[in-house]
């Protein structure tokens, strides 16, 4: 049987091997060199030069340069290219599409380009430059040369004066100069360059940890406690997963000091996480450590543990796969968990939280039309994707972030009660990174192991659970049917109970105030009294009930009413003034909780105790 399964391997990396050959259709480069210099920073232009060495055979053809349409870790399509400018060659240079350049030899074995990208975008998809730092993401400043994403890369940075480079590849103080085996690993590796930022260190179980913070607002003093909790998690997941596969890794921390919307993006030995606000404001300390905690869960759950079709990439068309509700949902699961697990939540907190997510999905129209794995295909469109025409989306879809956080828990406690606590979820995540990425062989250049497909993951918890999970995901995750959450609470002597909300009614309406106070309104629900009222998203809500509308009074308002009632209401539209009335339906808003069940076992309060310290 052994020997068997041997053979079959080898002819397995056979098979590959010619694959990988014969997708790379040429010989290998010489060298390709990459320099990065950023000599007018206030200009937020970063200056690429690409340095290609050719062996003889290819001196006569043209080379392709390509920007990436979008960057792995965010999928909707961004076109990169459209910030590119002044693209020069040494020789004649022709644009082939939106994202292609074409370099004519001319029996030249030294290509030499250079471009301009701007980037004004701190983010962990986009880049920065402006006079306090350079911050970037390779992906959308690096273009690659076309059938060439597998050869080694070299990349050669100029800092403007005092300023110092870091990443999650930095071997020494002071260097300039990183060797990747490839152009995927090379965008992998986010990197921050400025005067001021600082590093703070601590090691778990031999493995270097560093915490670069760069801060544009006040940290009151709170860096110290931040390290020492970044500390507790990185030991809470490490105690899950067991040891890493790197030997340094990089937390790339920002506080931006602005209102924008924060970030963080997973990478194989750093993540990039970007904070609103300063970190001595109420708020920023606890939701930075609730990004740590799920980025750090990604080192396992995503960048290594990958659906198949995650790397490497073709990044000419938006990237489609089934599996985001696994990648993403269950790391925003055990996220949560992790940060019970490191005792920086009690199992309040926990609980509540999940609540939270539970009214999230259960009071979304999308929840009913859309199931985890089409949210999955649609990522696309729902991930951040800018959209300059009018969507539906908000009333059609879901988030595979929450929605694959409840399959999660569910499926965590399904396995460790049906199992009398024997088995849980952690040990069907480590036999899919086991035979995912530790003992199978590699499919690509681009890393260690193969992807999963979704229904790997059935298999694998069908066999850790000894029950079938096949009727489960045809329901919960191919379908749409509300999860068990009863059966699954139920053995760890929990319960899900729903009330309506104190101000029960929204008319279907969601608003979002301008700074001004101005109430427009951000979405209509299908069939809801609003829509029936004749409301539409971007309306202008002036009255409601003949009184003003602001963010602390219109639920309160409503409140007052009950259902059948008819409530006068103006919007502005464009120039006209409309006046309608919405009659208001049934009570629309919830509250959850999940609350001790009165007749409590010690069976389910030890597995309990079990799934929350993960003891
Ligand atoms: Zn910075
Ligand atoms: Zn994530």
């Amino acid at each position: 049987m052994h020997r068997y399964l041997h053979r079959l391997v080898i002819a397995f990396a056979i098979v590959t091997l010619a694959n990988d050959v014969a997708a790379a259709q040429e010989p290998a480069l010489r060298s390709i060199s990459y320099q990065l210099a950023m000599s007018r920073p206030v200009s937020h232009l970063f200056e690429v030069q690409i340095i290609v060495e050719l062996p003889e055979q290819l001196k006569d053809k043209p080379l392709q340069f390509q920007m990436a349409k979008w960057s792995p870790g965010r999928y909707a399509v961004f076109d990169f290219a459209k910030n590119v400018q002044e693209f020069r060659a040494n020789g004649p240079v022709s644009r082939i599409d939106d994202q292609t350049w074409s370099v004519a030899t001319h029996g030249s074995t030294t290509v030499k380009v250079s471009y301009k990208v701007f980037g004004n975008d701190l983010s962990g998809t986009f880049s920065q430059l402006d006079n306090r730092h350079a911050n970037y993401n390779g992906g959308s400043i690096f273009m690659y040369v076309v059938g060439h994403k597998s050869d080694p890369v070299k990349l050669t940075i100029q800092a403007p004066a005092g300023w110092k480079i870091v990443n999650g590849r930095t071997e020494r103080p002071g260097q300039t100069e990183w060797q990747f085996p490839n152009w995927d690993i090379l965008i992998d590796t986010p990197t921050e360059l400025a005067p001021d930022w600082t590093q703070d260190d601590f090691e778990v179980d031999g493995k270097k940890y560093h915490v670069v913070v760069h801060s544009f607002g006040s940290e009151g003093r709170k860096r110290p406690a931040l390290v020492k909790d970044i500390e507790k998690i990185v030991r809470a997941e490490v105690a899950m997963w067991g040891p890493p596969e790197f030997e340094e890794y990089t937390f790339l921390v920002h506080f931006a000091a602005d209102d924008k919307s924060g970030d963080g993006m997973e990478h194989l030995t750093s993540t990039q996480i970007i904070r609103p606000g300063a970190l001595a404001e109420p708020g920023v300390y606890d939701s930075t450590l609730d990004t740590v905690a799920h980025e750090f869960f990604h080192v396992w759950n995503v960048k290594r543990l990958r659906p198949a079709e995650l790397g490497p990439w073709d990044f000419t068309r938006p990237l489609s796969t089934r599996g985001l509700w696994i990648a993403e949902g269950f790391t925003n699961y055990y996220g949560h968990l992790m940060l019970r697990r490191a005792g920086l939540w009690d199992d309040k907190k926990f609980l509540d939280r999940e609540a939270g997510t539970i009214r999230r999905i259960e009071s979304a129209q999308g929840s009913r039309l859309m199931s985890a794995e089409e949210s999955s295909l649609s990522a696309p469109f729902l991930d951040d994707a800018p959209h300059a025409q009018s969507t539906n989306l908000q009333n059609t879809s879901i988030s595979y972030y929450p929605k694959g956080e409840l399959i999660g828990m569910v499926m965590d406690l399904l396995v460790r009660g049906r199992t009398n606590g024997k088995w849980s979820l952690d040990n069907v995540m480590r036999d899919m990174y086991e035979e995912f990425y530790l003992k199978s062989m590699s499919n690509s250049y681009y890393l260690r192991g193969r992807g999963y497909k979704t229904e790997d993951l059935e298999r694998i918890a069908s066999l850790r659970a000894g029950f079938d999970f096949g009727d489960f995901f045809k329901r919960y995750v191919r379908d749409v049917e509300v999860l068990p959450y009863d059966e699954a609470f139920a053995f760890a002597g929990l319960r899900l109970v729903k009330t309506p909300a104190k101000e029960p009614f929204e008319a279907g309406l969601s608003l979002q105030f301008e700074e001004s106070g101005e109430a427009i309104i951000d979405n209509v629900r299908n069939n809801s009294p609003a829509e029936d009222a004749g409301l539409q998203a971007d309306d202008r809500l002036i009255s409601l009930d003949g009184k003003e509308v602001t963010r602390n009074s219109w639920l309160k308002r409503l409140a007052r009413f009950k259902t059948g009632d008819s409530i006068p209401v103006t919007v502005k539209r464009d120039r006209r003034t409309i006046k309608t009335n919405i009659v208001l339906g049934q009570p629309e808003r919830f509250d959850y909780r999940i609350e001790e069940k009165a007749d409590v076992t010690v069976e389910q309060r030890s597995l309990r105790a079990a799934w929350l310290s993960g003891k």
